[in-house]
């Protein structure tokens, strides 16, 4: 393999330069951190496991009509994608209370939301990703009025489709975060989803037990973290067993 350049190394994954303009390579990693990475850990299997779960989320969106900057997985820990400008903000989705909205609002975690809520985040590691309305993301010029209602219109579909793919999988989608960035076609601007859905960026409970399968069995130190990633795959029908990629899986 050829050198290649590192543009960009965050806590979970590294992007390179791509092979053509305009593309990345992003390479998923074992690490795994926290609380504003106060916490850090190295979980074995965990980036080959989100690259396949996010490949098969963004495949599934794609063919609903989302537009995503996935265009192939590349190994089992590497993926093909374009370039955006990330719009520096976080957008999470909740339809049951969890983490922060149960410690804010004082709503007990389980408790189903009256309808599903959208929230944005200032993606600002220096400030713990403060949580901003659409009246900062305007004033502050992070995002557009036109790029606010196209994030949440996506969010709300990505929602309505994610909660029946898991639920058919026996699994409950609680709340998860998307980024998204802008796509420049010639002089054409595009609002697209990019960096990945995963167990790391997903709260997902089993529906018969409500047990965790998600990053919350990380920060909460319930241990069985790359186990349970594996659970999802699996039934998702992804992969046979814990970081096994079935049979007819050319690898590499
Ligand atoms: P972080 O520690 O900042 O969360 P990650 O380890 O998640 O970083 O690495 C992914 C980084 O790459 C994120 O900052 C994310 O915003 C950015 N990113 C994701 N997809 C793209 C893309 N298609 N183009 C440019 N940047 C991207
Ligand atoms: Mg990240």
């Amino acid at each position: 393999m050829s050198r290649r350049k590192k543009l960009y190394e965050g806590k979970a994954k590294i992007l390179y330069e791509g092979p053509e303009p305009g593309t990345l390579v992003q390479y998923f990693k074992d690490d795994a951190t926290a609380f504003n990475a106060q916490k850090k850990a190295t979980l074995e299997g965990k980036g080959v496991l989100n690259n396949r779960i996010s490949e098969y989320i963004m495949l599934g969106l794609g063919r609903i009509g989302i537009p995503t900057h996935f265009i192939k997985r590349l190994n089992m820990r590497e993926q093909l994608v374009r370039q955006v400008e990330i719009i520096p903000l976080e957008v999470v989705v909740r339809n049951v209370a969890a983490g922060s909205i149960s410690k804010r609002l004082g709503i007990e975690e389980g408790e189903q939301l009256p309808r599903s809520i959208v929230e944005y985040y200032f993606k600002k590691d220096e400030l713990g990703d403060p949580m901003v309305s659409e009246e900062h993301i305007t004033a502050f010029n992070w995002a557009s009025t036109q790029e606010i209602d196209d994030m949440m219109a996506m969010a709300l579909r990505i929602n309505d489709y994610l909660s029946g793919v898991f639920s058919a999988a026996g699994i409950r989608l609680v709340d998860f975060k998307l980024e998204f960035g802008r796509y420049y076609e010639g002089d054409m601007v595009r609002t697209v989803l990019a960096d990945e859905i995963s167990p790391d960026s997903c709260r997902l409970w089993d529906m018969d037990s409500n047990e965790k399968m998600d990053k919350d069995r990380f920060r909460q130190d319930l241990g069985n973290v790359t186990e349970a990633y594996a659970e999802v795959a699996k039934r998702l029908g992804i992969m046979k067993e814990s970081g096994q990629a079935p049979a007819n899986d050319e690898g590499k």
